[in-house]
Formats: C-alpha cells, sequence, structure tokens
C-alpha cells in the first residue's frame, strides 16, 4: 500500500496503477475508520482493479460551532486497517495541500436538494461536501467512486453532481452497516458517553417501527413520522432535529410513501448529532 500526501505524489500513483483494463476506484473519507467505511473498500475491490482512498477532514463541510476542531482521528490505525484490506493508495493531504490557495473562489452548488433533510440545518454543508469530492474525482480521476447509503442526501447529491456536470464517475451506493444492537456506524459515535451509547440505539428503533408500519400497509407519511417520534420519545437523551419521508431523486417529502420512498432523520443524542435512515419496502 503507498500512503501519499501531495497532489504530485497521488498523480504519478494512481498513473502507474491505471490502464486500459485496470479501473480505478475511489473511497472518499474523513478517517477514524470502521466496518462501515471498510465495506465501502471490499465493495471498491469488487468493482475496480486499484482502490484508492482518501483520508481528509473537509473543513469546508463544517459550519461555525460544528465539530471540526474535535473530529476523531487516529491515521496510524487508519493506515493498518486499509493495508488489511488490501487498498492500494491511501491519500492523507493537509489542508493546505488540498486549499493551497485558501478557501477556493468557485464551488460546486447542490442546487435545490441543498434546502432538504441534513441541508436545511446545516447551511453550507453539501456545497464543501460537493466541493471536495469533485477535487478528488479532479485529482485521482476514477472511474467509479463508492458512497455509503448512511449519508443518504450526500449520497443522492454526489450521484447527481457526476451526471449533471458529466464528471465521468460511476457513483455506487453501499448499505448502511450497524453495530450488533442496530446503531449505524459513524466515526461520531466515539462522542457518546455510556448512557448516550445505550439510548443511541432509538434511532434505529424508530426507523425499524416506521418501516414495519409501512409493511404492515400504513402509507400516510404523517402516521409513519408520528411513529418515528414515538419511538424518539422513550429515548430521553435523544432529541429529534428532523424526521422526513422522501422520494429518493429529488428529496421532495412525500404525503402518501411508495416503496422506494426513503425515511430519513437526524437526532441529537446529548451533543452528539447523529443520522440514519430507512428505504421503504
Ligand atoms: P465519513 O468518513 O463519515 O465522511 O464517511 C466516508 C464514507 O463512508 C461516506 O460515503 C459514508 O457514507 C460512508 N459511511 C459512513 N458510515 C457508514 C456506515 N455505517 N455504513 C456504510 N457506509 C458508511
Amino acid at each position: 500500500m503507498l500512503t501519499v500526501r501531495t497532489r504530485e505524489e497521488l498523480t504519478a500513483a494512481t498513473r502507474d496503477l491505471r490502464g486500459p483494463s485496470r479501473k480505478v476506484c475511489l473511497v472518499p473519507t474523513m478517517g477514524f475508520l470502521h466496518e462501515g467505511h471498510l465495506s465501502l473498500v471490499d465493495r471498491a475491490h469488487d468493482l475496480a482493479e486499484t482502490v484508492v482512498v482518501s483520508i481528509f477532514v473537509n473543513p469546508l463541510q463544517f459550519g461555525p460551532g460544528e465539530d471540526l476542531g474535535t473530529y476523531p482521528r487516529d491515521e496510524a490505525r487508519d493506515l493498518a486497517l486499509l493495508e488489511a484490506r488490501g487498498t492500494d493508495v491511501v491519500f492523507v493531504p493537509t489542508v493546505e495541500e488540498m486549499y493551497p490557495a485558501g478557501d477556493p473562489q468557485v464551488t460546486v452548488s447542490p442546487g435545490p436538494m441543498e434546502r432538504r433533510l441534513c441541508g436545511a440545518h446545516r447551511p453550507g454543508h453539501f456545497r464543501g461536501v460537493l466541493t471536495v469530492v469533485a477535487k478528488l474525482f479532479g485529482l485521482v480521476r476514477p472511474d467509479v467512486a463508492v458512497f455509503g447509503r448512511k449519508d443518504f442526501q450526500q449520497s443522492v447529491l454526489i450521484r447527481r453532481m457526476a451526471r449533471d456536470l458529466n464528471l465521468g464517475v460511476r457513483v455506487e451506493t453501499g448499505p448502511i452497516v450497524r453495530e450488533s444492537d442496530g446503531l449505524a456506524m459513524s466515526s461520531r459515535n466515539a462522542y457518546l458517553s455510556g448512557p448516550e451509547r445505550t439510548q443511541a440505539v432509538g434511532l434505529h428503533r424508530a426507523l425499524s417501527a416506521t418501516a414495519a408500519l409501512f409493511g404492515g400497509g400504513e402509507r400516510r407519511a404523517a402516521a409513519l413520522l408520528a411513529a418515528v417520534e414515538r419511538e424518539i420519545a422513550n429515548h430521553p437523551l435523544l432529541s429529534l432535529q428532523y424526521a422526513e419521508v422522501v422520494e429518493p431523486e429529488g428529496l421532495e417529502a412525500v404525503n402518501s410513501a411508495s416503496p422506494g420512498d426513503v425515511v430519513a432523520l437526524a437526532a441529537f443524542c446529548g451533543t452528539t448529532r447523529l443520522i440514519d435512515n430507512v428505504e421503504l419496502s
């Protein structure tokens, strides 16, 4: 495994590892890796001969008062995990390497979907995400890139960016990997205290309850969301930021749910913001 820290090293490394019959797959991450990230690396190996993983905590996607300064990091552990999963190249740039001229003047606008779901509560977040992903696509020039379904709105926006801007990258999505009690794996779970960790499973329980209701024939979004709210209320350390039933193309809220629609939510567990979602089927 090659660990590279500069754009020049990255270009040289990927030049040597691509070819007409050697496709390149990129897995962008912010590090502090867990099985959710590593499942994407496994998927990348199924999709391409060369797997590139980036580890970069992107300041552009954090708002004022968010956790940029405290975001968990453990580069040595991340590199060992990636090496064990057969990663070919790991790109670990500094902020100066990614943004040598400071904050970019030209950024990627997420369009109307920016105001939906998490975007409504994190102004500028998805502009920051799309901008760094576009930069990573430009640097790595992957044939395919893999993102987790855990960050549902992000995966929809990146797929849409690749399509609308003809970036020539196929965007794939991997399923949510969960802890044994159902909590979606997240680097931010490291922030949770013991009691918070116990109650964080309420997000999954809320989504499971609403999915079961849909499976039983309930189609009214209001009733599906009432089930979410009831389950969250059973967990006093959780406070719901939003829960919505949306269609998966434009992320518009629906009144009557159909198979393929998604229930997405964000909740604070203590001071830690967690997200999760489920596809209705
Ligand atoms: P992050 O490091 O949080 O920016 O995540 C990097 C990638 O891993 C994103 O595409 C996430 O959606 C994905 N990811 C994070 N958590 C999970 C999970 N529990 N299951 C699957 N993918 C995940």
